[in-house]
């Protein structure tokens, strides 16, 4: 592909995210985190991969038309932590931050272990502590099972 059409795929957005520096490959999973297969389809969304970035190449996602829910945002930090976050309003980036991973996980990560409390019938929540940022690992606070990278998008849920 040549510089032209690089530039014309990857072209600004009038309002709502751009969520850039995603880890090359990791895109469709932040477009699955957004819902945007099953709801939610007003919102225009343009994806590119392998884009070439000062540190090698990344994935950018964007959204038109509304900004990223806290959950999203903790769920993408999970699987891209450095991840930017680019709030774009009249064509202008109105802010611009990095994800930040949460301490805490609630809710949002299903446990690996089948005997785990969170995965029996009782309405327990799974609840998880971040023990490691890079690569991103965390450990169930009931039954203290880690789960750690690519097992963690698996069980986004
Ligand atoms: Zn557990």
């Amino acid at each position: 592909m040549d510089k032209e059409n690089r530039k014309i795929k990857i072209s600004p957005i009038r309002n709502g995210t751009v969520i850039d520096h995603i880890r090359k490959g990791q895109a469709l999973k932040v477009v699955k985190i957004l819902g945007i297969m099953k709801q939610d389809t007003d919102s225009v969304v343009s994806i590119a991969m392998n884009v070439d970035s000062s540190s090698g190449k990344k994935d950018i996602v964007k959204v038109e038309g509304r900004e990223l829910l806290r959950e999203e945002l903790d769920k993408i930090s999970l699987i891209s932590p450095e991840v930017t976050v680019n709030i774009i309003d009249d064509y202008v980036v109105k802010a611009k931050h990095r994800v930040k991973l949460p301490g805490t996980i609630k809710g949002i990560v299903r446990c690996r272990n089948t005997t785990c409390i969170t995965n029996q019938k009782e309405p327990v929540e799974p609840e998880f502590l971040v023990i490691h940022e890079k690569p991103v690992s965390i450990k169930c606070i009931y039954c203290e099972r880690e789960t750690k990278g690519e097992e963690i998008s698996e069980n986004l849920r």
